[in-house]
Order: C-alpha cells, then sequence, then structure tokens
C-alpha cells in the first residue's frame, strides 16, 4: 500500500456525478497537487461513476443502486478500485483512514446518514447538501462540535457569509442577508403560478444546477432550507437571518457586524469558486474563473421576497420558528412534492398545500433524536404521498 501524501487533501465527493459533483472534479483536475481523491459515489449514473473511476482513479467507488453493482465492479476490477454498492456502504467508506474531507455533494434526506458516519469519524465536512442540516441541523452541528470537526459550507450564500466572517471570527454578527435570485418565476401572480409547467420551472436564469434544487429555487424552498441551513452554520437566531431577492446574482450574500458594516462577497455565479474554496480553506488557490466585468452589471438591484406568493419561503420560516421536527417535516414533504411535480402528477402551487398541510398532519416532537428524525421523515412521506391521490 502506499504512504499516503500528507501535503494534499485526501476527498470523498459523495454525489459525484451530479452538478456539484462534477463542478468538484472540475477543481480536483485544475488543482493536483492541493488534492488526492479517495472516493467517488453515484446513486444510479453507473457509466458516469465508471468513467469519472477511470479518469481519477480513487481508492474506491460506490454505487447506490444494487442492481449496478456488476457492471461497475466489472468495469473497474482490473484498476484495483474497490467497488461497493448500497446505502450502507455509503455510510462506511466515509471512514476511510485516508479520507480528510468528505464533500456532500448528493442530494436530500439521503446525505444525513453518511455525514453523520463522516463526522463520527472525525472527517471534515464540506457540505453542498443542504438537507442535512434542514432535517437535523441541531445533532449535526452537536456532533461536530463534539467530535471537533469544521463543516466548511459549499452553497454560494453560505460560502459568502464564510468569507465574509474569515478574521471575524469573534466578532458577534447582528444580521446577515442571504441573497435570492428569485428564479425564473420572480414577479408573476399565484394565478400565472397556477399554470407553470415542469420545463419552465427547470430553467433557472442564472444556474446550472440538478432538477431538484432547480425546483426548489423556482419555488423560493431553496432560500426557506438556506435559511435553516444559515442557522445552524453560523449559530443564529431565527430573527438575525433575512432574505434579499436580488435577481443578478453577484453579490452572494452579507453579514451586518454590530458596529453596522457590513461585508458583503461578490463574484459571478459559478459553483466552482464556493467549491474550491471549502476544499483549500483557509487558503485561496489560483483559478482561471472568469472575472467579474462592472461595466457587464452597471446595475446591481434589490427587492423584497414575496412570501404570499411564493408560500414555501413563508413555510421555511414558520418551521423554524416551530422547531424540533417541524424542518424535517417541511424537508420530506418537499421532497415528496418535487417529485410527484416532477413527475406531472400535481401542479406547481400544489407542492405549497402538500408540505403545509402535511406540517399539520405529522406529530410535532420538541426535541427529536436521531431516530425521531428518522421516523418523522419516513412518516411524512407516507402523510404526504397520500395527500398527493388527493390532487391526481
Ligand atoms: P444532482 O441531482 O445534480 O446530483 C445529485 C448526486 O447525488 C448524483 O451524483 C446522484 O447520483 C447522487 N444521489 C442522488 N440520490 C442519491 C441517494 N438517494 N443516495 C446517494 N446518492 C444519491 O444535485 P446537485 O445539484 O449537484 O445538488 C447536490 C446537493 O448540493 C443538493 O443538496 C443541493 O441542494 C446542493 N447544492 C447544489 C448547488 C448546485 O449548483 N447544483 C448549489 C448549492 C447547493
Ligand atoms: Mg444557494
Amino acid at each position: 500500500m502506499s504512504e499516503k501524501n500528507t501535503d494534499k487533501r485526501h476527498i470523498a465527493i459523495l454525489g459525484s456525478t451530479g452538478s456539484i459533483g462534477t463542478q468538484a472534479l472540475e477543481v480536483l483536475e485544475a488543482n493536483p497537487d492541493a488534492f488526492e481523491l479517495e472516493v467517488l459515489t453515484a446513486q444510479s449514473s453507473a457509466d458516469l461513476l465508471i468513467q469519472q473511476a477511470l479518469k481519477f482513479k480513487p481508492n474506491c467507488v460506490v454505487i447506490g443502486d444494487e442492481k449496478q453493482y456488476k457492471k461497475v465492479q466489472d468495469a473497474l476490477f482490473d484498476e484495483g478500485i474497490k467497488v461497493y454498492a448500497g446505502a450502507d456502504s455509503l455510510a462506511q467508506v466515509v471512514e476511510m483512514e485516508e479520507i480528510d474531507i468528505v464533500l456532500t455533494a448528493l442530494v436530500g434526506y439521503a446525505g444525513l446518514r453518511p455525514t453523520m458516519a463522516a463526522i463520527e469519524a472525525g472527517k471534515h465536512i464540506a457540505l453542498a447538501n443542504k438537507e442535512t442540516l434542514v432535517v437535523a441541523g441541531d445533532i449535526v452541528t452537536d456532533l461536530a462540535k463534539l467530535k471537533g470537526v469544521n463543516i466548511y459550507p459549499v452553497d454560494s450564500e453560505h460560502s459568502a457569509i464564510f468569507q465574509c466572517l474569515v478574521g471575524e471570527f469573534h466578532n458577534p454578527i447582528e444580521k446577515i442577508y442571504l441573497t435570492a435570485s428569485g428564479g425564473p418565476f420572480r414577479g408573476q401572480t399565484r394565478e400565472q403560478l397556477a399554470l407553470v409547467t415542469k420545463a419552465q420551472a427547470l430553467k433557472h436564469p442564472n444556474w446550472d444546477m440538478g432538477a431538484k434544487i432547480t425546483i426548489d429555487s423556482a419555488s423560493m424552498m431553496n432560500k426557506g432550507l438556506e435559511v435553516i441551513e444559515a442557522k445552524w452554520l453560523f449559530g443564529l437566531k431565527n430573527e438575525q437571518i433575512d432574505v434579499i431577492v436580488h435577481p443578478q446574482s453577484i453579490i452572494h450574500s452579507i453579514v451586518q457586524f454590530e458596529d453596522g458594516s457590513m461585508k458583503a462577497q461578490m463574484g459571478l455565479p459559478d459553483m466552482k469558486l464556493p467549491i474550491q474554496f471549502a476544499l483549500a480553506f483557509p487558503e485561496r488557490l489560483k483559478s482561471d474563473f472568469p472575472r467579474f466585468n462592472f461595466l457587464d452589471y452597471p446595475q446591481l438591484t434589490f427587492e423584497q421576497p414575496d412570501p404570499k406568493t411564493f408560500r414555501n419561503l413563508a413555510l421555511a420560516f414558520e418551521a423554524m420558528k416551530l422547531g424540533g421536527n417541524q424542518p424535517c417535516i417541511l424537508n420530506a414533504a418537499n421532497e415528496i412534492a418535487v417529485d410527484a411535480f416532477l413527475k406531472d402528477r400535481i401542479g406547481f402551487l400544489q407542492m405549497s398545500d402538500i408540505i403545509e398541510q402535511s406540517m399539520q398532519k405529522v406529530s410535532f416532537i420538541q426535541k427529536p433524536n436521531y431516530d425521531d428524525y428518522v421516523a418523522t421523515d419516513a412518516e411524512t412521506r407516507k402523510v404526504a404521498s397520500q395527500l398527493i391521490k388527493k390532487y391526481e
């Protein structure tokens, strides 16, 4: 076995075939002296996973879909790359001794278990999978503190806040403003939203992302999830978090300090920057990402969000205020609703109806433990699926 090169950060990428995962691999490829790849994982895109593994030669790969195990194993056997399958393997590979940082680039509730396992094993986390903090932010951040593990944000808004806080970690935050593009339906009425199609919702004006987060951005649920994510990442009270719509997506978020000073982080919308910052912190690696030109953006504008039209944003604030397992319910109901919308089973506005009703129906738990979160997620999925049948 080869000696571990300690000058490099050794990285595991969970969800390497997605939008964040593939961009993370571009960052690794551009910085071979900074990073060493240990693990790649995917749920069902076996062909792309094989292609990535042949190119980047990780120590091991995990394919979530067990039916595709043989295909991946056959393709990588000669390379000496270990192949595993299934959700249990995902939670196990993150414990590998060689790994320094686990990039959680998988989507949805499925991120919770491997993230907890990685923290338990003392690995730092580069967190793209915001759902993990929405579902169980209290126990995830408590465990990270206990294990002395850092959670580096990858989400562009949270990376912006984190970048503004460098050198300020002892200065209390008065308030943060998370910026939101407003998505493809900014300014539309509920009557218009009732008629929008899946194809329209999948077209984001500024970012090219996976399907689930693209729908979340169109419905403003993404910003709602990010509000809860920010609460846990930065230890904030609910009233310290505000949202401001900024359609150009150049200012990625803002911190206001107790002397009234505001720091913002800006740049062209490109997820490679926050991914690289999270993986290389505290260093800023030289990059060839396109540079911002002020004259291309003579006007940066700001608007109040409209939670009456985009009810998911109001529901997320409500879930955060109620606390306990409510954000977990919000998240699970949203995952089911987005999936149903993507399958043309329900309309755009019905997603909020399903989430709101699920929040009322599923039993409230004030101080959930890990098993309570697992049970809440399962119960909510059942409740939300039943509700969807009524709308079909
Ligand atoms: P994506 O759909 O493009 O990719 C998801 C990845 O996760 C794929 O590799 C897929 O194989 C894997 N995956 C899916 N379901 C899985 C499961 N059940 N178990 C294990 N692996 C599974 O998603 P994305 O846009 O890259 O987003 C990933 C995460 O990053 C999400 O939580 C999203 O909210 C967050 N995020 C994304 C962006 C972005 O620009 N795409 C920006 C900020 C935050
Ligand atoms: Mg974001």
